[in-house]
């Protein structure tokens, strides 16, 4: 597109006009259509479990619709990860709920389970009544702490809502992320693991939570001749041309995450001994990411740099880096909302950035920035 280095772009695999042409040929210009069904069953395939999934028009949709399915009503909290993107926690407003947020905790940089039983503990104290539901996130691809995680969240039985928005393709001991709760998000946006230009999933447990799903995205139309609604519907169903794309995309996935892989093992080699910058890893063999975006953290005292420093000095060589997410309770249009924290999330916003990482990159690109941070801080 240009000569910058991109922090994560689309990235085709060759399959994906075949796909989009047999649509044209048959006239399935539709949001329904062969090539939906092909890329839910290529999906379901894919997560390697008896889960459902449903294809819907992004992740946001997908988040939205799962807390319809968990009866998330007017005045009802739901536990968020604050370290995220705002497309976690929109849809809890949508449907008039609370968002309680939630700090990370420094391994995976996700949901930290102590805080989340305290704010369980804390919210029941207060308002007498349990969350309807919490949302961790696997940011970056880093799978979230899933046991601990999962474990108060049966105590008190409350179900999970899993984003993984950014972790398609990640695992945790063995399992697909977005499959270990009850029920997992998946985005086909742009600059995700694979795209749909524009996409998301719903990952269900059963045929009969699918077909709800299905039924509340293409408006709530009741069994009639006429058109007949007893609920309020949502028109969320991912188009059969943006299925195409997706169906394409799932001949190239697992090259995508194995790449995204060696783009992290590179600069982590590369950056080896680079006073004050950390390369983040996995905290152990039961985190196995996709490292969806490499991230670093830059301590300025050791660095003599500042995260911005680096970011701008990147920006002058045409390589595109970003700040890490600005946690949501820093958010002006969440402030004021309940807020369990320690301060890792805050201290991540400040220090963290995020290095291109898209599967089309070149070890040369790497280099290329991996040169960029090291001439920044005076190494060569
Ligand atoms: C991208 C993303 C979403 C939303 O997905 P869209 O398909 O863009 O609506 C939700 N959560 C996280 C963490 C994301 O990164």
């Amino acid at each position: 597109m240009d000569n910058i280095i991109r922090l994560s772009i689309a990235h085709m695999g060759g399959h994906e006009q075949a796909y989009i042409e047999r649509a044209f040929d048959t006239n399935w210009v539709t949001p329904l259509g062969p090539n939906v069904d092909r890329f839910e069953q290529f999906l379901s395939a894919y997560t390697g479990t008896a889960c459902r999934v449903v294809a819907l028009s992004s992740g946001t949709a997908a988040i939205h619709l799962g807390l319809v399915l968990l009866e998330v009503k007017p005045g009802d909290e739901v536990i968020c990860q604050s370290f995220t993107f705002a497309a976690t926690v929109n849809p809890v407003t949508y449907l008039g709920g609370v968002p309680v947020l939630v700090d990370s905790e420094r391994d995976t940089w996700n949901m930290d389970p102590s805080l989340l039983e305290k704010a369980i503990l804390d919210r029941l104290e207060k308002s007498g009544r349990l969350p309807k539901a919490i949302i961790p996130v696997h940011l970056y691809g880093m799978p979230a702490k899933m046991d601990e995680i999962m474990a108060i969240a049966d105590r008190y039985h409350i179900p999970i809502l899993e984003d993984a928005a950014e972790a398609l393709g990640s695992e945790y001991d063995g399992q697909k992320c977005g499959t270990l709760g009850r029920l997992g998000v998946l985005s086909f946006n742009g600059n995700k693991m694979i795209t749909t230009s524009g996409g998301g999933a719903l990952i269900c447990r059963t045929e009969q939570e699918a077909g709800r799903i299905v039924f509340l995205a293409t408006q709530a139309r009741d069994d009639a001749p006429h058109y007949q609604h007893s609920e309020i519907g949502y028109n969320y169903r991912l188009s059969n041309i943006c299925a195409g794309i997706g169906c394409g995309q799932m001949h190239v996935l697992d090259e995508h995450v194995e790449r995204r892989r060696a783009i992290h093992a590179l600069y982590a080699e590369w950056l080896k001994g680079v006073p004050g910058v950390t390369v983040m890893e996995r905290p152990g063999e039961r985190f196995n990411p996709n490292y969806w975006l490499t991230c670093i953290t830059v301590d300025p005292r050791l660095a003599g740099k500042t995260r911005d420093d680096i970011r701008l000095a990147l920006l002058a060589d045409h390589i595109e880096s970003r700040p890490l997410w600005k946690p949501m309770h820093l958010q002006p249009v969440f402030s004021g909302l309940p807020f369990y924290g320690s301060g890792v999330s805050e201290q991540l916003f400040e220090t963290g950035l995020c290095l291109p990482s898209g599967s089309s990159l070149t070890d040369e690109e790497i280099e290329q920035v991996v040169n960029g941070i090291k001439s920044c801080i005076n190494i060569n």
